[in-house]
């Protein structure tokens, strides 16, 4: 990977392995108190139904997975779950890689590419690590990976959501810096687009799922 900012993301990632579910469950540094937490709760109650309502079938395709909060739920009516991601640490904490029906692929998904297509493309919390100049080219690789009435799956932070974070040190425009729980600080990509701006590029892309938001943390799209 030559973008030293690319690469520093995903060392990012690989050593923040151990503790990533925190902030999906709301532990340690990352427990906002009772009410915040059932705002969270509520609000990715709303991603899910969505996701679950979508009913994924066939031959999936899940880009950035990491620990897998996403795989699990699309593992259950799948024939087979291709699953990406650059990091050996995150991929070696998804439950769903073990699966028969999985393969896992370590693999830099600004490179990566494949001839097979799939049903479904799904990615979670990754869309706003890819940077301002490259979204249009990576949702046209998402669009060439489908079938025909293919779907996709597009969960990300708002704007507002993504200030919040307690990792958060300081921001730079479209960069980032984050503090793991050791205190080694590490800057990334975090670009949360409007609604408007993604659905733009979606239609540009070729694709047709809509863009929705929750209340206040979530943008998504299902279908
Ligand atoms: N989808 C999971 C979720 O929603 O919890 C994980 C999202 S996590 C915010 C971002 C993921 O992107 C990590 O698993 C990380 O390893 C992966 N990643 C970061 N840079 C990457 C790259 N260049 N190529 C492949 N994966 C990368």
């Amino acid at each position: 990977m030559t973008d030293p900012v690319l690469a520093e993301q995903l060392d990012y990632y690989e050593q923040r392995a151990a503790e990533y579910d925190d902030w999906w469950l709301r532990r340690g540094r990352y427990d906002a108190g009772p009410s915040e937490n059932a705002r969270w709760a509520a609000e990715l109650g709303e991603v899910t139904a969505a996701l679950d309502a979508m009913d994924v079938r066939g031959d999936v395709l899940e880009l950035a997975p990491g620990t897998g909060q996403w795989s699990r739920r699309l593992l259950p009516g799948c024939a087979s779950l291709t699953l990406v991601d650059g990091s050996p640490a995150m991929l070696a904490r998804n439950p769903a890689a073990s699966d028969a029906r999985a393969r896992t692929v370590r693999a830099d998904l600004f490179e990566w590419t494949t001839d097979d297509r799939f049903d479904v493309v799904a990615f979670g919390f990754w869309l706003s690590h890819v940077p301002a100049e490259r979204l249009a080219a990576f949702l046209s690789r998402v669009a060439g990976w489908l079938r025909p009435g293919g779907r996709v799956f597009y969960v990300d932070s708002r704007r507002e959501a993504a200030k919040a974070s307690p990792a958060l040190v300081s921001t730079d425009g479209d960069l980032h810096t984050r503090r793991l729980a050791d205190g080694r600080e590490f800057t990334i990509v975090k670009v949360c687009r409007t609604r408007e701006e993604l659905q733009e590029a979606f239609e540009a892309a070729g694709l047709a799922a809509e863009i929705r938001e929750t209340p206040t943390l979530f943008q998504y799209a299902a279908g």
